[in-house]
C-alpha cells in the first residue's frame, strides 16, 4: 500500500520476479477484479512465458457480478486458468484446487516425457500491491503453514509452505509494479484506494468517479445520496456535499470532504459492487 513507485524499486521487483520465476512452475497471479486491466502488469507474460498461469480475480465480491463473468470469459479465451475469489472468505477458494491440479497436470506430464519423477509442483503468488496477496496466501494456506524450510536444491532462505502431496508454495508473494507510465492506471488505481492519496488529488479523482458511475451506473448516486437533479459531476458532488452536510466555516459547502466521503464509500463498497474497467467484448 505504502510502496512508492520508484524507477529503483521497480527494477530490484522485477529482478526479484525473474530469480524467482527459476524455482517455479505455476504462477498463481492476482489481479483486481474491479480493475482487471490497471491491476496487472502484462510484463508478467514475458517473465512467466514458460510458466503455468492461474489469473485469480481476486476482490470479485466487491465488483459487478456480469462484469466478472466477463472478465473470468476473457481471461479464459486467452488461455489461462482464471478464477473469481473473495480471498477472506476460505470456502471460495475451494474451487481453486482442481485447477492448480489442473494447470500442473501439464507440468508433470512434461516432467514425465522428459523422465523426471516425484518433483513437487512449485507455485508462486504475484501481483501488484494491495491486490490481497498476503490475504490469499494466509487464507490458502494458512492452515498448511508448517514450512518445509530449508533442504538441499532449495535456495537458502526461500520458505515453501506444503499445499498437498507434491504441490508447494513460495510464502513471499512476488510483488509486480503498476504500469504508471498509462496515466488512467495511476487514476484507477487511486481509485480502489491502492496507491497513496496525495499522488492525486481526492476532489479531481471524484469527480471522475463520479462521470463514470452517471455513465455506468445510472442511478446508483442518487439512491445513495438521495440527490435531486441531474447535472454534471461537480454539480453533484455539491449536492453530495450538501446533503451529507459538509461544511467548512460554518456555513460553506465543502467539497473536498464531499469527495472523500464519495471515495469512502466507493472503497468500502458501500456503493455497491462496481467494476471500473469493462471487458473486452467476447470474440
Ligand atoms: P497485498 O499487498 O497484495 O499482500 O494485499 P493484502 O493481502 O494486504 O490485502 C490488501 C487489502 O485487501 C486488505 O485490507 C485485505 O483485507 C483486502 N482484501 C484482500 N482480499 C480481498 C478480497 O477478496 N475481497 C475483499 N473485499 N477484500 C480483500
Amino acid at each position: 500500500m505504502d510502496i512508492q513507485w520508484y524507477p529503483g524499486h521497480m527494477t530490484k521487483a522485477k529482478r526479484q520476479m525473474q530469480e524467482d520465476m527459476k524455482l517455479i512452475d505455476l504462477i498463481i497471479e492476482l489481479v483486481d477484479a474491479r480493475v482487471p486491466r490497471s491491476s496487472r502488469n502484462p510484463d508478467i507474460d514475458q517473465l512467466g512465458k514458460q510458466k503455468s498461469r492461474l489469473i485469480l480475480l481476486n476482490k470479485s465480491d466487491m465488483a459487478d457480478e456480469r462484469q466478472n463473468q466477463m472478465w473470468l470469459e476473457y481471461f479464459k479465451k486467452q488461455g489461462f486458468y482464471a478464477l473469481l475469489a473473495d480471498s477472506r472468505n476460505k470456502t471460495t477458494l475451494r474451487s481453486i484446487q482442481p485447477l492448480v491440479a489442473e494447470a500442473c497436470k501439464e507440468k508433470l506430464e512434461r516432467d514425465a516425457r522428459r523422465g523426471i519423477k516425484n518433483r513437487p509442483i512449485r507455485a508462486m503468488v504475484a501481483g501488484i500491491p494491495n491486490v490481497g496477496k498476503s490475504t490469499f496466501i494466509n487464507s490458502y494456506a494458512g492452515r498448511a503453514c508448517a514450512k518445509t524450510g530449508n533442504r538441499p536444491g532449495v535456495t537458502k532462505g526461500k520458505q515453501w509452505i506444503r499445499l498437498g502431496k507434491g504441490l508447494e508454495l513460495l510464502d513471499t508473494p512476488g510483488i509486480l509494479w503498476p504500469k504508471f507510465d498509462d496515466p488512467e492506471v495511476g487514476e484507477r488505481l487511486a481509485m480502489i484506494g491502492s496507491v497513496r492519496d496525495e499522488i492525486l488529488n481526492t476532489e479531481e479523482l471524484s469527480l471522475k468517479l463520479i462521470a463514470f458511475l452517471m455513465e455506468a451506473y445510472p442511478g446508483i448516486l442518487e439512491g445513495r445520496y438521495a440527490l435531486k437533479e441531474e447535472g454534471a459531476p461537480l454539480e453533484i458532488l455539491r449536492q453530495i456535499a450538501e446533503s451529507r452536510k459538509c461544511l467548512v466555516r460554518g456555513s460553506e459547502l465543502s467539497y473536498e470532504k464531499a469527495a472523500g466521503i464519495l471515495m469512502d464509500d466507493f472503497r468500502s463498497g458501500k456503493l455497491g459492487r462496481i467494476t471500473l474497467e469493462q471487458a473486452p467484448e467476447a470474440q
